[in-house]
């Protein structure tokens, strides 16, 4: 069969791109190396929170992304989703006076707690079984390593490989890996837990029958052997834990650990891909900094890409891939801050 659209990769960059694409009428098939959710997705809380902050266009993105996508869960997946609210404690006094600065420009549902804030909205999702859910219907072939895509015939492939590398040299696409822990643990009274809290790390609501720690600030880049590595800091991130919940009798049920895919501004990379050889050879005086309309770069023939989704996969991936899905079937045009434009002009201004 000749396909409209083939994806690689079964994350939730994926997974949610596929659903669109087929909401849209296109046939697409997936391929994944391993299984549905065997990569950066699987560790996931997967927390659905949004940010406070001064006003900013990553801000606007975010919260733009968080509101569209826990709606998204809601109205479609609302047996996976537990709509069970946040509250965020400021880090010590100081961070507590900048929230504070921030309360004029919060605009989503907040409501302010003694302790800190409260995110009606928030809530977790199972990332396995949404994975699963947004594939339903879908064919995915999985064991199915893309070594690389010359000989792929189809009328829109999408690059949707997460933190490892993309089958296709992209030399302006640099991104980098940060390594991550959950624990889903069981403690007294753990069943009482009826929200998550945030303060250096996150800790869940009560949900499918334990509650999951989120260390997702840990900057380890470069690490050998990344489950021997959790158990080393696991005291260490407990005891962090301990500071939001007594945690009395804990017992760890499983520990998971991955990668997460950041770019350097933090945005997501969405959009078609520009032929960097191609542009370039078309107008080397990009090379000294000679700006060129970027609608006259040159993109190869139908490939895109849906990445660098950070630590909040789960926020931005139904979001952009609504949006990719505008850009591949009604042409609508995407924002520079989100698409790989911003990071071949990175790249381009300093070859000079
Ligand atoms: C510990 C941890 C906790 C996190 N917690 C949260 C959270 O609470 N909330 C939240 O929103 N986000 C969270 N994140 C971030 C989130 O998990 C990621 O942003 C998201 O999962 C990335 O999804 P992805 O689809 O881009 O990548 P992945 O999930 O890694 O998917 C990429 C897939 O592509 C496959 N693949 C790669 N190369 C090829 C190839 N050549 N051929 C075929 N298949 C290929 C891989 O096997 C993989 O399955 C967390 C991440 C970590 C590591």
């Amino acid at each position: 069969m000749h396909y409209d659209a083939i994806i690689i990769g079964a994350g939730i960059a994926g997974a949610s791109t596929a659903y669109f694409l087929k909401q849209a009428g296109l046939s697409v098939l997936v391929l994944e190396k391993e299984t549905i959710c065997s990569g950066g997705s699987n560790p996931a809380g997967a927390f659905l929170s949004p940010k406070i902050s001064k006003p900013s266009p990553y801000k606007t993105y975010l919260n733009n992304a968080f509101l569209f996508s826990t709606n998204f869960y809601k109205i479609n997946f609302p047996e996976l989703f537990y709509p069970c609210g946040l509250k965020k404690f400021p880090l010590d006094e100081e961070d507590a006076q900048k929230c504070k600065s921030y309360e004029p420009f919060i605009d989503i549902p907040c409501e302010k707690i003694p302790e800190g804030y409260f995110f009606p909205n928030a809530g977790i999702i199972n990332p396995l079984k949404l994975c699963h859910a947004l594939l339903e219907g879908i064919e995915v072939k999985e064991h199915y390593h893309v070594k690389d895509i010359d000989n792929f015939s189809c009328k829109h492939l999408i690059l949707a490989t997460g933190s490892d590398k993309l089958p296709i040299e992209i030399p302006y696409i640099k991104t980098k890996n940060i390594a991550g822990y959950r624990y889903d643990v069981r403690f007294d009274d753990d069943e009482n837990q009826n929200f998550n809290t945030h303060k250096d790390l996150s800790l869940s609501a009560f949900y499918n029958e334990c509650v999951a720690i989120g260390a997702t600030h840990i900057k380890l880049s470069q690490v050998n052997d990344l489950d021997k590595q959790a158990q080393l800091d696991t005291f260490e991130l407990l005891g962090k834990a301990k500071k939001l919940q007594p945690l009395k009798n804990l017992e760890i049920l499983e520990t998971y650990t991955g990668y997460r895919n950041t770019t350097f501004d933090y945005f997501p990379i969405v959009g078609a891909l520009i032929d960097a050889d191609k542009t370039l050879k078309q107008y080397p005086y990009i090379k000294t900094g000679a700006k060129v309309p970027t609608d006259s770069y040159l993109l190869f023939d139908n490939l895109y890409i849906h990445g660098g989704l950070g630590s909040r996969g789960f926020v931005y991936a139904p979001y952009n891939a609504k949006i990719l899905t505008e850009l591949i079937v009604n042409n609508k045009a995407i924002e520079e801050r989100l698409s790989p434009i911003r990071l071949f002009q990175k790249w381009a201004k300093k070859l000079s």
